[in-house]
């Protein structure tokens, strides 16, 4: 058995509490195990060219050994570089009996079902079965597409049809209109298939909406994967109270039901030509839908249930969507004993009606007793609308989740924590009792990165402030050779900055190519931007998070401003007011941690593995003249501080050389 490597105090975790208080830990063997595959000469280096020991990813494993031995919640906080996805997987694959590990994009999740898992487990010689569980979106239908889709059916294996094209809603089933046992190709079913495989699996890989939607609220018939499982491992976890918030609410969109009038009549054609009533019952849902999206108003937006019922119209046209809901639900029901895909209508229509009745009831109920726990509001977008029903908390109802049995529960990402401080995260899902752990990058972030806060910068929520930020980034961007980002908080931002930069750029004779954001998908720009070399690329919030371009191509990251989530969101407004309610200060409870929390995530783009080099621009001043600035920046990664545009410059200038002296600026010296 190798040695034991010693761990690094400074790498040690900070754990705050414990949970399971059972005095169970995992014993040293289990830890001098882990030492032996992570450390110098252990097995992973022998087993996988490049790896290296890092303590920090050791002290990781270790504590997540504990967790699953003590069947307790782990939060683990692991910066950039810790290689946070084996430190989970290894003692999972090893100790964690029945695995789910849940992702927040589809990209992770094949990145572990393709790459990661069967690499560890070959290294590990550990004889463990895998399989990957997608949406069901993901698998084409049988019932819906009369024809095999290739072996699998799992639309990854189609690469040639575009994952937006129009075909895909009609060749696959959703919730609502899959037949389930009743359907003719129950047998051949790929969404069955993945079902059972994912049963027999060993470790499961599936993404966050899929854990929610089919595992907590066990609506998809997969009510026996959880129960059968011993460890949850949660990566990407800083997604989950918004993913939780959606799924634990409750949407009637014109979508959905515009699908329910084409499914209907569709089904009435061919099903119950003999009653003519059933085509024009379905057919009067989509004019009632125009309607509701006519009253909504030209605007799109968010928009509270009291303030969308204000205005005229909008309460008399979901009256009518209304009032043809039931009719349809009504006709359907007469003829459901006709054809299942009647009768799946008819339920449809019937659970349609039932939303709907319950976010107009909160019209009448107000704000109290039970109806004060659940937000209702409404999304409109240019073509269409959601009645969304949130819950005002999902800490509750998540704990129960996690206390419905002993298993061990790993929630992890590399921004959880604010300043150390895991509290807003464990309010938020209710996590009391977790143990929570918190892994420095090991980048050498002083000499990798310069942390640039420019001076003299008019107030943010200016058109100033925006073109301020463009002047100011300039002489930057001319140092760095274009390889920038420069990220806003407001498509608006996004939009003068636009104007600006080409003007500055074609009167100064600069080529960088400029990439903005909606000019092609992300994953095009962002292939361009790899491959360009000297771009700079405007994004807004899909950029700040889940981009990963190492190396030279990034080493400028522009910020405008702090991220504070806009107050006119109807559930952060109904979230704070209720914590003002109770007592607190939203300010410094929700809006300081959520801030710091998403600009470390855009922060987090510039420097991805220890050879990148990068300046870090953030043009808020209230960053350093505010006193909540520095719980901010304290947040980010150890870079140095400066407020002069010489040591940015500079920084570029001598390229490689880490030991540039930079002057810490005054601002930052109590820091
Ligand atoms: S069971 Fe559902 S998903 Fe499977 S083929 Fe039938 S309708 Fe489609």
């Amino acid at each position: 058995m190798p040695t034991r490597n010693a761990v690094d105090p400074a790498v040690a975790p900070v754990i705050l509490s414990v949970s399971n208080g059972d005095g169970r830990r995992a014993d040293d063997g289990v830890d001098a195990t882990l030492a032996s595959i992570f450390g110098g000469g252990g097995m992973l280096s022998r087993a996988l060219p490049g790896f290296r020991f890092r303590p920090q990813q050791l002290a990781m494993a270790q504590a997540v050994a504990q967790a699953i031995a003590v069947r307790g919640q782990l939060v683990a906080e692991a910066g950039t570089g810790t290689g946070k996805t084996f430190a989970y997987l290894v003692p999972a694959l090893l100790y964690g009996g029945k695995v789910i590990v849940s992702t927040g994009t589809k990209t992770l999740q094949d990145q572990l079902y393709e790459r990661d898992i069967p690499l560890l487990r070959d290294a590990l010689a550990v004889p463990v079965t895998i399989a990957v569980l997608k949406g069901r979106a993901n698998y084409v239908c049988h019932h819906h597409l009369e024809r095999t889709a290739g072996e699998g059916g799992d639309r990854a294996e189609l690469a040639d049809v575009p994952e937006n094209a129009s075909i895909w809603p009609l060749v696959t089933s959703t919730r609502d209109n899959c037949l389930g046992a009743n359907c003719a190709f129950h047998k051949d079913c790929f969404v069955l298939k993945a079902r059972k495989d994912a049963l027999d699996a060993d470790v499961v890989v599936v993404n966050h909406h899929l854990f929610f939607a089919d595992v907590m609220l066990r609506d998809e018939g997969l009510a026996e994967l959880l129960p059968a499982c011993n460890t949850v491992i949660l990566d990407e976890a800083h997604q989950l109270p918004d993913t939780a918030t959606l799924f634990f609410g409750e949407q009637t969109t014109a979508g959905q039901l515009s699908e329910l009038a084409r499914d209907a009549e569709i089904a009435a054609r061919t099903a119950a030509r003999d009653v003519p009533q059933l085509p024009d019952a379905a057919a009067d849902i989509v004019p009632a839908l125009r309607k509701v999206r006519l009253a909504a108003g030209e605007a799109p937006g968010k928009f509270t249930q009291e303030t969308i019922a204000a205005r005229s119209g909008f309460t008399e046209a979901l009256d009518e969507l209304a009032a043809g809901l039931d009719r349809l639900a009504t006709e359907m029901q007469h003829c459901a004993e006709r054809s299942e895909d009647l009768a799946s209508i008819a339920r449809r229509a019937d659970d349609a009606a039932a939303r709907l009745a319950r976010w107009r009831s909160g019209l009448a109920e107000g704000q109290d007793g039970a109806a004060g726990e659940w937000i209702r509001w409404v999304d409109v977008t240019p073509q269409g609308w959601q009645l969304q029903a949130s819950p005002l908390s999902v800490a509750d109802v998540f704990r129960r989740q996690v206390e419905s049995t002993a298993r061990a529960w790993i929630f992890t990402s590399a921004t959880l924590a604010v300043a150390r401080d895991f509290s807003h995260y464990t309010q938020l899902l209710g996590l009391a009792e977790a143990a929570t752990g918190c892994w420095d990058s090991p980048f050498d972030y002083p000499a990798q990165g310069l942390l640039y806060v420019p001076r003299d910068l008019p107030p943010p929520n200016t058109r100033e402030h925006t073109e301020a930020v463009v002047d100011a980034a300039l002489p930057v961007l001319k140092a760095s050779g274009g390889r920038a980002f420069i990220l806003f908080t407001t498509l608006r931002a996004l939009a003068i900055a636009r104007e600006r930069l080409a003007v500055a750029f074609a009167r100064d004779g600069l080529d960088f190519p400029l990439l903005v954001q909606g000019d092609g998908s992300k994953t095009e720009l962002l292939v361009r931007f790899r491959t360009l070399s000297n771009a700079v690329l405007l994004g807004s919030a899909s950029f700040w998070e889940g981009v990963d371009v190492p190396g030279d191509a990034l080493s400028l990251v522009v910020i405008d401003k702090l991220p504070f989530a806009p107050p006119d969101d109807p559930i952060l407004a109904a979230r704070l007011d209720k914590l003002k309610a109770d007592g607190g200060n939203p300010f410094v409870d929700w809006q300081i941690p959520q801030a710091a929390i998403s600009l470390k995530q855009g922060a987090g783009r510039l420097i991805r593995t220890e050879t990148d080099r990068g300046v870090l621009m953030i043009c808020d001043p209230r960053l350093t003249d505010k006193p909540y600035g520095r719980r901010i920046w304290q947040s980010l990664p150890p870079m140095r501080r400066t407020r002069e545009l010489q040591d940015a410059v500079a920084f570029f200038a001598v390229a490689r050389a880490a030991e540039a002296h930079v002057t810490m600026n005054a601002d930052f010296a109590a820091g």
